[in-house]
């Protein structure tokens, strides 16, 4: 007699995007002759670069041809690429070798993934608000009973960040086992500083903790003082995996490609040096095929010393959608943070609104779709979202828009 796996029902229904589009298709239909201005995306909008795109085309030519075609690869990633991002990792002083390395097709599977190498007991914390992979992956592994109060899923540790805390957490004062991070942080831009990141670090090795750093928005740092990767914190090898991504960085949301970071040093409370790392090894060995070998082709030119200069011109282009973005909310009066060292504006609704509310006049008034901030957890209500991944045209249009028409 089968059975369905019963986590799936503890889950709250994905609501953030689809309430989104389905409250932009009705005022679009109820008002056919107004412009819409979308700020509210998470993916990229520009196009690969340059070196980018004739490394991928070299590598579709290669499989084109007998001599030159290959199939499966290693599933931790082609040894190129392993080296690549080895060095990247030697730049910014910190001593990570291949076989610390996974090539994966991205960071949300890695994020979702990673867990299923640990205990279900273990007790699981997040920054709240968070991307919602963390906290979902967890319900659907069985760590939680379901929903309880506050919109906080029970048996979880919500780590509250709002304008008080500068949305940085202090670290944990209840029992935790894995904290998940996110610096730069999506919704809230806020980035830890090396001393915030050294906190963390010491607590979890005091603790016997396990961080998970996702660090996918690190090519967004514009601060030389902000750390880049946990690694750059002293004692990070035996506490922290940290996940990456190309989709930010070089515009691979599409292409599908990122790595993980497992070090040999890593250990929770029962496991020797080198045990995660073997047992993550398996895990992909056995779930996992490898990424896709043109996309790791690209990978490693987006890697180069040409492809960094190409990709780093298209993050200051999103970089300057968000100083326009915020210093044109500032001017109105809006309390906004993030948007320095990330692609996102996190801003405080007016007037105490809620933020669907916000949401609902934005459209209304300006024609502006953004994101609630409640949809990243129940600490974003009453923030709201922008993002600076778009053309500026359409950024500079929205602005004017909520300039002219916004009431605030
Ligand atoms: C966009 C994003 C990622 C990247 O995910 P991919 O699967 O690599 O595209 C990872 N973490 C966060 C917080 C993100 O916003």
């Amino acid at each position: 007699m089968s059975q369905i796996n019963p986590f799936y029902s503890r889950l709250v229904s994905g609501y953030l995007f689809p309430e989104i589009g389905r409250r932009t298709r009705e005022f679009i239909s109820n008002n056919p002759d107004r412009t819409i201005f979308r700020m509210g995306i998470g993916d990229t909008t520009r196009p690969l670069a340059p070196s980018v795109v004739t490394a991928m085309t070299a590598a579709v030519q290669e499989l084109g041809v007998l001599k030159t075609y290959s199939g499966y690869g290693d599933s931790e990633g082609t040894n190129p690429l392993r080296v690549a991002i080895s060095n990247y990792y030697q730049e910014l002083g910190c001593e990570i070798t291949t076989n610390e390395i996974f090539v994966s097709d991205g960071a949300k599977s890695d994020s979702a993934n990673i867990q299923s190498i640990f205990a279900t007991d273990n007790i699981i914390g997040f920054q709240d608000p968070a991307y919602p992979v963390y906290v979902d992956s967890n319900v659907i592994a069985g760590r939680s009973q379901g929903l309880g109060e506050n919109a906080q899923y029970k048996d979880f540790v919500y780590l509250e960040c709002n304008a008080e805390n500068g949305f940085i957490p202090q670290v944990p004062t209840q029992k935790v086992d894995i904290l998940y991070l996110c610096f730069p942080n999506n919704p809230t831009g806020a980035v830890a500083t090396r001393a915030q990141l050294q906190a963390f670090v010491d607590w979890a090795n005091a603790n016997q903790s396990i961080i998970i750093y996702d660090a996918a928005y690190s090519w967004f740092i514009t601060d030389p003082e902000l750390p880049r990767s946990i690694y750059e914190i002293e004692g990070a090898k035996k506490c922290a995996i940290e996940i990456q991504s190309f989709s930010k960085f070089a515009g691979f949301t599409g292409v599908r490609l990122g790595w993980s970071v497992v070090p040999q040093d890593l250990v929770c409370s029962d496991s020797q040096a080198g045990e995660l790392n073997k047992i993550w090894t398996r895990r992909q060995n056995t779930m996992f095929n490898g990424a896709s070998n043109i996309a790791q082709a690209g990978g490693v030119a987006a890697l180069s010393e040409i492809g960094r200069r190409e990709c780093q011109e298209t993050i200051d282009y999103y970089m300057q959608n968000a100083k326009l973005i915020k210093t044109s909310l500032e001017a109105l009066g809006l309390d906004c943070f993030g948007g320095d060292n990330a692609p996102y504006i996190w801003v405080k609704t007016p007037n105490g609104l809620k933020s669907w509310e916000f949401f609902d006049k934005l459209i209304q008034e300006a024609g502006v779709v953004g994101t609630p901030g409640s949809g990243f957890g129940p600490s974003g209500e009453g923030y709201f979202r922008f993002s600076a991944f778009a053309n500026r045209e359409s950024v500079e249009l929205a602005l004017e828009s909520i300039r002219g028409n916004l009431k605030i």
